[in-house]
């Protein structure tokens, strides 16, 4: 699969803008800034700081270049579930999400949401350094370091407080704005961001590193990763942005360091779905790293036979990408047949087959696939794509319908149903499917008047018209919800 949402949602947009209604975003006013008090003094619930999160990752979605890529999605996940598992105190689901963004950072939100930059897969070598900036992370979130610090701050300076929070309600009306905003506002930062506190940061690395180390990973990875970044800040004139949100003194790598030695010494396997994440992101998502991903994929290639294998998948996405589709199946098909389970290989042997439009090919690869790995969302995603490009629209309807109701929040499936819908002139499938995307990036007026559009189109009183004016009233629900946060 390519890079379907961030092309796909320009994309949307004109579509929309052929459909003649074109998006209306509303400007910036201090009006809605809402004036959520001075009065509270009450801390933040569970289920305050899910809706903050939810806020917040409609926020992200409308404005960061988020990486919506089936594997990689499910790569992150997988691996943050794992660490997740062996923590403790987990009270909230966890989520992952990808930003293309050539800085080191990663950042934890309420409602469980962890944020990673793309370039973390730059500079971590192996799968324990990455987990070890996952795990500290993670108990950022289980020790809820995010709501206290908020808590104290509201008590010492109630005003900042109510502008912070404000400015996340702001960004529900206007992303650009409330960001701004947020930046200006929250918890007497310095530029811009959430600084913990050493003891913060000292309890995110202890409690990281037990989890780290339970989850079968190499507690070495912490302090190896830190001194990546002590080393990043060492030749940079500027601070890298993780090191303002996670201050990194001397003493927290010596104590990295002392701390991990006490653990056994283990050999932790080398991840082979590390090595093709890695190479996947820096070949399709890294937008500095020319250079680097030729130099990797030359020592890949004379490393172990996992790093090889990294490799061989890494030209393949090279030759994709410089459309010689030939050359690529030749390297690859010998790959796959040796490793016919292998999503990273079903996924590349299918862009190849569509490139060459050999559909019938592909469509029966992810057929069988699927009847081996039920419902996996990056074969359906796949199937879904594979159906629209061989024109087969309401086969990839059916199967669009059923993808999007399990999984509501992915933007991939909501884009490729418009294409679905849009093609077989569902006029009313194609408003419906772009309110939800709106939705999900916090625009919630405008979600509403597609759905009344969708509404409009379809016979009065039919199960469609009942569908869609049920969404209308849940999200005018949500938007209620949120609302009492004033
Ligand atoms: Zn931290």
């Amino acid at each position: 699969m390519k890079n379907l949402a961030q092309k796909s949602l320009i994309a949307v947009l004109t579509s929309l803008l052929l459909l003649g209604n074109p998006p209306v975003f509303a400007a910036p006013t201090e009006d809605l800034l809402p004036d959520i008090g001075t009065t509270a003094g009450a801390t933040l619930s569970i289920n305050q700081e899910m809706a903050m999160g939810d806020l917040y990752l409609r926020s992200i979605r409308a404005q960061a270049p988020l990486i919506y890529d089936p594997l990689l999605t499910q790569y992150i996940n997988q691996l943050g579930q794992k660490l997740v598992n062996h923590a403790d105190s987990v009270k909230t689901p966890f989520h992952f999400y990808l930003i293309n963004n050539p800085s080191i950072n990663a950042y934890a939100f309420f409602g469980g949401n962890v944020v990673l930059h793309s370039a973390l897969f730059r500079y971590s070598h192996n799968e324990s350094e990455l987990a070890s900036v996952m795990a500290h992370e993670i108990s950022h979130v289980t020790q809820r370091h995010l709501a206290r610090l908020m808590e104290d701050q509201q008590r010492k300076s109630p005003l900042a407080w109510a502008g912070a929070l404000g400015s996340i309600l702001l960004m529900m009306a206007s992303p650009q704005a409330g960001m701004a905003a947020l930046s200006g506002t929250i918890a007497g930062v310095k530029q811009g961001f959430i600084s913990f506190t050493q003891s913060n940061e000292q309890e995110a690395d202890r409690i990281g590193m037990q989890t780290l180390s339970r989850a079968g990973f190499d507690p070495q990875g912490m302090p190896n990763f830190m001194q990546i970044m002590a080393d990043q800040y060492r030749y940079s004139s500027k601070l890298p942005e993780i090191l303002y949100t996670h201050p990194l003194p001397d003493s927290r790598l010596a104590d990295a360091r002392n701390r991990a030695n006490q653990y056994p010494a283990k050999a932790t396997p080398e991840s082979q779905d590390f090595l093709f994440a890695r190479v996947r992101i820096l070949t399709m998502f890294s937008n500095e790293q020319g250079l680097y991903i030729n130099q990797l994929l030359d020592k890949y290639s004379q490393g172990t036979a996992k790093e090889q294998l990294a490799a061989a998948y890494g030209h393949t996405i090279l030759l994709l990408q410089d459309k010689k589709y030939a050359e690529a199946r030749k390297i690859l098909s010998p790959l796959f047949e040796k490793h016919p389970d292998n999503l990273w290989f079903i996924d590349a042997m299918t862009d190849i087959d569509i490139e060459q439009k050999q559909y019938t090919n592909a469509i029966s690869r992810l057929q069988n696939a699927l009847n081996k790995f039920k419902n996996n969302p990056i074969l359906q995603i796949n199937l879904a794509n594979a159906y629209i490009q061989s024109k087969q629209y309401p086969q990839a309807s059916q199967l669009l319908f059923r993808y999007t109701f399990n999984h509501p929040e992915d933007l991939n499936g909501w884009t490729l149903l418009t294409e679905a819908a849009g093609k077989q002139g569902k006029r009313h499938e194609e408003w419906a499917a772009y309110a939800e995307i709106v939705a999900l990036q916090g625009e919630f007026d405008m979600a509403i008047d597609y759905l009344s559009k969708a509404s409009k189109l379809v016979k009065l009183g039919s199960y469609d018209q009942r569908r869609y004016d049920a969404r209308i009233d849940q999200l005018r629900q949500l938007q209620q919800n949120y609302s009492q946060y004033k």
